[in-house]
């Protein structure tokens, strides 16, 4: 065992017997909660009422102590509610409650991700609430929820639109969105009382949208602040619906704005988290609700500064939130449940026949995210890897099959290709040396010039001709400014003819082999190469990749035609999991 390894073993004993000591005081202390509000049922006070559901929390808000709360009975019997925290978790009726707690020691905590499909309307929600109270019954629950599907799109054209001065256009959006959450509303949350105080909440964050899009229609300008308050509207729409939702099937739930918990930075659009402070936030406002048996649903997407400023963590991000908590918490797993069967060995939408994937290792995870496959946010992996908590992709539409599990180390089966993942939005460029043998010092100088654009080199592909010319790929944005700086750079070298040319495909495509035995003989670079010149597809340069990938680089027109030609070739066919046995959420 390794000292980082002793040192977690021996951290999660302790936390282990810190929760089961807590969590036995806390089951006691909130069982006095349900006893008052079944008192109050009786007293013609609705059990279930969301009371002050509606009212923006109070930021770091301090609670009584769990001592202070369950020691403070009133003189007819009745448990004094607690001021702050109660208030807001929506509370199913009182039997519900008592099962949620009898069996609440020790038990693993799950961190469970729905992404916009998994919440896109009344009926996707149902299927989440499905999935978190069969989960509630042997696990500890924190949810984070993405915006209902496309709404985030639909926010960012607001924004734009709104410095384009399209008031109306804007308005559009703004009422399309309160029709279809309101409408989801309705159908899910058949109490009034908690419906209407969720559609008031809910009109409430609208109004905040609109306010904002107001302010960029007026001064003719969109911030990149600014952009990323309206875009992360969507979540903070979804949270009270489905933390409702839970509330109205009999699961104790309280939604909260990641804004409380995700300390970040100030980069706009792609903001990173302070983990340290972010645990410490989290272990303060979620911990307790944890503890109790209360399901947090946190907004994916969105953090805040120290300050309180609001941020982004990026589109499609709301993965990363999912890990983000996983780690703040020291959770034992996370899932992020999607609309497919886990991760399959190529994208659905360009391989019909791609199939599921048991099990990967985060380095192959880690690969396949940050080249391109869309089903894990490229950062995903960041925040699980140093404590090593496994990561689940599950399908919400078919949560009894198993999907895919991501471990530290993997499955054993090294040697096979495990998936294919192919981006575009890249430029190649080259610089052709008019010496043999210059290629050694060209290199080193344009991997110099690049860094200090910035651009990011996402690949070194060999060329043809290894001894005179050199490939770099860079992403299409960074492809001008980084051809510029290279003309400065060798300006001398092309006057005195050393450099003959520096030239750039400003548009190429990307695709990687994951897993398997890479080099080698007949290794699977060379299968790959050989499939697509029979297949006449042109590759425009190839490299292995970090680790355990290979990738080539063709024309986006030829994409599709590699990525299915190599998918044949390799014969990437992972299980099929919808012939396996079910396994139970
Ligand atoms: P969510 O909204 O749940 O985060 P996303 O749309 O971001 O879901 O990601 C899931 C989608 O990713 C799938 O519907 C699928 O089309 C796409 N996808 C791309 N590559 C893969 C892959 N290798 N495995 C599974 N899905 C993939
Ligand atoms: N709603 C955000 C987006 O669409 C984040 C996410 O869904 O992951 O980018
Ligand atoms: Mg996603």
């Amino acid at each position: 065992m390794t000292d980082s390894m002793r040192e977690r073993a021996e951290r999660v004993e302790l936390q282990r017997k810190i929760n089961s000591d807590v969590s036995k005081e806390g089951a006691s202390a909130y069982s006095q909660d349900s006893a008052f509000t079944a008192r109050s049922a009786e007293h013609g006070q609705r059990a279930d009422s969301p009371l002050a559901a509606t009212e923006p929390l109070a930021r770091h808000a301090i609670r009584p102590s769990r001592t202070a709360r369950a020691s403070n009975p009133r003189p007819d019997g009745t448990v004094r509610v607690p001021e702050s925290y109660p208030a807001h978790i929506l509370h199913p009726q009182p039997h519900i409650v008592r099962d949620q707690l009898r069996s609440n020691a020790k038990k693993p905590l799950r961190v469970m991700k729905f992404g916009g499909t998994s919440v896109g309307d009344a009926s996707c929600i149902q299927k989440v609430v499905d999935i978190v109270r069969a989960a509630v019954s042997h696990s500890d629950v924190v949810v984070v929820v993405s915006a209902m599907s496309g709404v985030t799109n639909k926010l960012v054209e607001a924004a734009k639109q709104s410095a384009a001065g399209n008031r109306r256009l804007v308005a559009t959006i703004f009422e399309e969105l309160r029709q279809r959450h309101e409408a989801a509303a309705n159908t899910l949350i058949h109490s009034p009382e908690m419906r209407q105080s969720i559609v008031l909440k809910m009109t409430q964050v609208m109004q905040e949208g609109e306010r904002l899009c107001q302010h960029a229609i007026q001064h003719q300008e969109l911030t990149p602040r600014m952009c990323d308050s309206v875009s992360g509207i969507g979540e903070r729409l979804s949270a009270p619906l489905v933390a409702a939702a839970l509330a109205e099937r009999g699961v104790a739930s309280q939604a909260i704005e990641a804004t409380e918990l995700v300390v970040t930075d100030s980069c706009h659009g792609a903001a990173e988290p302070f983990m340290e402070l972010t645990r410490e936030r989290c272990e303060a406002r979620l911990r307790p609700l944890v503890l109790q048996g209360v399901v947090a649903v946190v907004t994916g997407f969105i953090g805040a500064t120290v300050e309180g400023v609001p941020t982004t963590l990026g589109r499609n991000s709301s993965d990363y939130s999912g890990t983000i908590m996983g780690a703040a918490l020291d959770a034992d797993e996370v899932t992020l449940w999607t609309d497919v069967d886990g991760i399959l060995t190529a994208d659905p939408r360009l391989v019909p026949e791609a199939s599921s994937i048991l099990e990967m290792s985060y380095r192959e995870a880690s690969d396949l995210a940050e080249l391109g496959a869309k089903v894990l946010h490229p950062k995903t992996l960041h925040a699980l890897m140093q404590r090593g908590i496994p990561l689940a992709i599950r399908n919400t539409f078919a949560p009894d099959l198993p999907g895919t599990k991501i471990t530290p180390a993997g499955s054993s089966s090294g040697a096979e290709p495990k998936a294919l993942t192919a981006t575009n939005n890249a430029a190649l460029i080259t610089v052709r040396s008019s010496k043999v043998l210059g290629a050694a010092d060209i290199l080193r100088r344009t991997l110099a010039t690049v860094a200090t654009v910035p651009a990011e080199v996402r690949l070194i592909p060999q060329s043809s001709f290894p001894q005179s010319e050199v490939c770099v790929v860079v992403s299409s944005p960074a492809a001008e400014p980084a051809v510029e700086a290279l003309r400065r750079e060798f300006a001398q070298d092309m006057a005195h003819d050393s450099v003959r040319s520096i030239t750039v495909n400003p548009s190429v495509a990307i695709v990687t082999v994951v897993g398997g035995e890479i080099l080698g003989e007949r290794g699977l670079a060379a299968r790959t190469l050989d499939a697509l010149r029979r297949e006449k597809l042109l590759v425009l340069g190839s490299a292995p990749g970090s680790h355990s990938s290979f990738c080539f680089v063709v024309a986006p027109c030829d994409l599709n035609a590699a990525v299915v030609t190599a998918h044949r070739e390799l014969q990437i066919s992972a299980v099929d999991s919808r012939a396996l046995p079910r396994t139970i959420t």
